[in-house]
């Protein structure tokens, strides 16, 4: 990553940790981790959860860790583990030596449960999950006390060594804290610690285990063992909170981290929970989890984002305790203000309409040399060809307009961008009335000089339909068509708020030859049309593929506007 980039605006977590600085609390050190549960494909929430740990280890000269925390081995497998490592370090952070898996810690952490039982903190409970939901009780009443609660510890100890070598069933038998089952806070009602999962693989451990400890035993102790000195979390773990201290407090552990809360990013049109998005792939409804629409780091990078533009947008968003929900155009804006400086300029034609310019010498070819960007001569100049047969878009041509049409109308002209004036003589059309080419004259002395005693608003682009290529374009939109597809109408699934015209792919669209050179990932201007980069999957010299990563301007703005007026 760039280290020009400013830090991150303050917020009530930086102010915490400058405030420990000063005070000398862990000796000044500050060290924080990205902990997430390789259970799916890391989102746009996680990347700002990264931005901010990440972030904060790099302006107060701390560390952050990378660590899995892999305790639910049925549901985590390894490509989820590479497909983080990756995004993380795509977004521009480096864990450097410090790549860590909870189950590295299974050992310590059996250790430490041991000695919850030695001192009478926990017991082995066989009641089953029905009867541990019933004796938990309820927000307005006390929770009621296991009969198993009061085994002696030689008796637990045994139980515990037990379920460890693997002599009782799934679900038969659980660890719990012997905490306080009347507390008000219902996580603190002796907790499960432990639990059974026989026939499933890890894939860091293997089979060397069929017990596996709970997040809240695993996340506690991961932290103080790696030294962590502010562990940061969202808001859904602030009742927790009570019970990661505990467990600090009752193991011999060399730290206690603090763990602050801050509230989830979530996004309009969009789906952020790791369920849904993984329904939303396995069900078909996109072509996977780096599908272009999906708000995975992986889609969003398909589609054309900057990892700087992300960190643009973590920043943006802010850290505070107030749940939220933040636009889509928010995050559209950095990426338009992103590849509006870097993004050089190039045009495509996306539904192509054939112009012959009637007056063009036969067989003549010009080079016009152009440059990459309107405003930054060091991205130099492409060779456009003109020729006397091109494409311009259908969108910009009618017979017949108001003054406000400032494009093509028949009989009257307009400019092609970086070329000549043309005038529209003749409509040609097919059998159906269909419009199909149109029959043009240029004005020679217009190329980079007004027409002689009248004036040509409009600009279009066009490409040679010579040398021209043909490319597939896909057009993006929304996934959703309502902006909290997850809570609109009371009794409706997300999935039926899924947009039916969220991908139209044009396969005929005619590209300036530059573009056929163009290396998967690398993005554009398409002038006039917004900004766009080669695919990564699907692009073959043949057939380049573009996706569209943003549009020029925010259109679902406007709509929104006037549905609400
Ligand atoms: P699930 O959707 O199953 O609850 P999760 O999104 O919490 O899972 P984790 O892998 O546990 O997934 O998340 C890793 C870290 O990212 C956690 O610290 C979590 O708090 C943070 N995180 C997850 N979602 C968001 C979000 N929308 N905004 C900010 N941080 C998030
Ligand atoms: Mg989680």
């Amino acid at each position: 990553m760039s280290g020009e980039e400013a830090s991150a605006p303050s917020n009530f977590i930086r102010s915490i940790i400058e405030s420990d600085i000063g005070n000398g609390k862990h000796q000044g050190r500050v060290a924080t981790r990205f902990p997430p549960e390789p259970n799916g494909y890391l989102h746009i929430g996680h990347a700002k959860s990264i931005c901010l740990n990440f972030g904060i280890a790099r302006d107060y000269h701390g560390t952050c860790n990378l660590r899995f925390d892999d305790t639910n081995p049925h549901k985590e497998n390894i490509e989820y583990v590479e497909s983080i490592k990756e995004d993380v370090r795509w977004l521009g952070y480096d864990w450097e030596d410090r790549l860590f898996y909870a189950s590295d810690y299974f050992e310590q952490l059996y250790g430490f449960a041991v000695e919850l039982i030695e001192a009478g903190n926990a017991y082995v409970c066989d009641l089953t999950a029905e009867q541990i939901r019933e004796y938990r009780g309820t927000l307005t009443e006390p929770g009621r006390e296991s009969p198993f609660r009061n085994r002696t510890a030689s008796e637990n100890r045994e139980l515990f060594r037990r379920m460890r070598a693997g002599e009782f069933e799934d679900g038969s038998r659980v660890l719990r804290a012997k905490i306080d089952m009347a507390s008000p806070n219902m996580n603190m009602r002796d907790p499960t610690l432990y639990r059974i999962r026989h026939g499933v693989i890890h894939h860091q451990t293997g089979e060397a285990w069929c017990i596996y400890p709970m997040y809240d035993f695993t996340h506690p102790v991961s932290d103080a063992l790696e030294g962590i000195t502010h562990s940061i979390c969202t808001l859904e773990f602030e009742d927790h909170r009570p019970l990661y201290d505990w467990v600090l407090d009752h193991v011999p552990v060399p730290c206690h981290p603090q763990q602050i809360e801050f509230s989830r990013l979530n996004l309009e049109y969009t789906v952020m929970s790791k369920r849904k998005l993984t329904e939303l792939v396995s069900e078909g409804h996109v072509e996977g989890w780096n599908d272009p629409r999906m708000p995975t780091i992986a889609g969003i990078r398909r589609r054309g984002y900057t990892p700087a533009s992300i960190r643009d947008f973590s920043s943006r968003i802010g850290v505070s305790k107030s749940e939220n929900i933040v636009e889509m155009g928010v995050l559209e804006n950095c990426i338009r203000e992103d590849l509006n400086v870097s993004a050089r300029r190039r045009m495509a034609v996306l539904h192509p309409l054939k112009v012959v310019i009637t007056n063009y010498p036969d067989g003549q070819l010009e080079h016009l040399a152009v440059a990459n960007h309107p405003q930054d001569d060091t991205m130099g100049q492409r060779t456009l060809s003109f020729t006397g047969e091109l494409y311009i878009d259908k969108n910009d041509f009618r017979e017949e307009a108001t003054k406000k049409f400032k494009r093509l109308v028949s009989g009257g002209e307009v400019r092609l961008r970086n070329a000549y004036v043309i005038r529209c003589d003749e409509v040609i059309r097919d059998e159906s009335g269909e419009v199909i080419e149109l029959h043009c004259t240029y004005d020679p002395a217009t190329l980079g000089a007004n027409p002689e005693g009248r004036k040509v608003k409009g600009v279009i682009h066009w490409v040679s339909a010579q040398l021209g290529k043909r490319a597939e374009v896909r057009l993006y939109d929304r996934l959703f068509t309502q902006p909290r597809p997850d809570v609109a109408g009371s009794h409706a699934d997300y999935r039926e708020f899924l947009n039916p015209d969220s991908l139209l792919t044009l396969t005929e669209c005619i590209v300036e030859p530059a573009l056929a050179e163009a290396a998967p990932g690398e993005c554009f201007q398409f002038e006039r049309e917004g900004y766009f980069c080669v695919d990564e999957n699907l692009s073959t010299p043949e057939l380049p593929v573009f996706n569209r990563t943003v549009t020029l301007r925010d259109s679902w703005a406007k709509i929104e506007q006037q549905q609400a007026g």
